[in-house]
């Protein structure tokens, strides 16, 4: 572990939504629409400028869902963007440029995670290398049915990626349950976390706020409560999920660390009471 641990001023920004039922994320839950908003983290970090983790919707998953078959994407998620709610207007809002975003760390290839990947194109990319091996030279319809939209993986991706477990300077530090956990700049401020179930390779970030460490869990549950009573998400959502084992295990995981660091918020990409009540 890292003494001086350096401090980030974090904002959690929702950047767009999509609405589905409740007792599908959470099995015996009410059946009943509830709205998941799309989660930005915004890290100002004294040295390595701004980071994003994930860049929620834009109006390119508009664009990129307007005919057959990934208008079935949409009809299954609808969701809502405004133009000032994209991470590019929000940061912008914040008083900084595009450019002035460094790093995006990608939790994972979701369409509702990538959309604002093309808005930052000076950023490096880091994600998985299991993620990235996942939707590399992918094929449309093979990306459809894995919620991935090729339209919104930037071109240059292979230029501008930086891989978690893919590269000689990652180092395994101990951080229970979790094992190969990466502390990203070597100073304490974002540590990456394997969070694999929901997505081949998704991550989350344990972060050190200014007021506290938060940990962002991406998609390993759309609700807080899943963890916190280790409820696992409807069967229905398996065609979602690509591996329900991994998801399963990595649920279990998150319930022991909920256990071991009580003080820790844990916030999913998309529970709107936890973003808010943090962000
Ligand atoms: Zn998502």
């Amino acid at each position: 572990m890292v003494e001086n641990i350096t401090k980030l001023k974090v904002k959690l920004l929702q950047a767009g939504c999509c609405y589905g039922q409740e007792n599908i994320v959470l099995k015996g839950g009410r059946f009943k629409r509830i709205k998941f908003p799309a989660l930005v983290g915004v890290f100002q970090h004294p040295k390595h400028g701004v980071i994003l983790f994930d860049t929620g919707y834009t109006k390119r998953f508009a664009e990129e869902t307007n005919s057959l078959p990934n208008k079935l994407f949409a009809w299954m998620l609808p969701h809502e963007v405004a133009p000032h709610q994209t991470a590019l207007a929000q940061v912008q809002n914040m008083g900084f440029s595009a450019s002035d975003v460094k790093y995006i760390i990608v939790s994972h290839f979701h369409a509702d995670h990538v959309c604002g990947l093309s808005d930052f194109p000076e950023a490096t990319i880091v994600c998985s290398k299991d993620a990235y091996a996942n939707i590399r030279d992918i094929d449309e319809r093979k990306a459809l049915q894995q919620g991935v939209l090729t339209g919104l993986i930037p071109e240059d991706l292979e230029q501008r990626v930086w891989l978690y477990d893919g590269d000689e300077r990652v180092k395994s530090m101990a951080y229970r349950p979790f094992k190969k956990v990466h502390d990203l700049f070597g100073d304490g401020s974002i540590v990456l976390f394997p969070l694999p179930g929901h997505q081949t390779g998704q991550i989350g970030a344990l972060v050190q706020s200014e007021k506290e460490p938060m940990f962002l869990i991406a998609d390993a549950c759309w609700l807080s409560k899943a963890y916190k009573e280790m409820i696992m998400p409807s069967s229905l959502t398996k065609f979602l999920i690509s591996d329900f084992k991994a998801y399963e295990d990595t649920l279990d995981k998150l319930n022991q660390f909920y256990r071991l660091y009580p003080d820790i918020p844990m916030i999913p990409s998309h529970c709107l009471e936890t973003i808010n009540r943090f962000g």
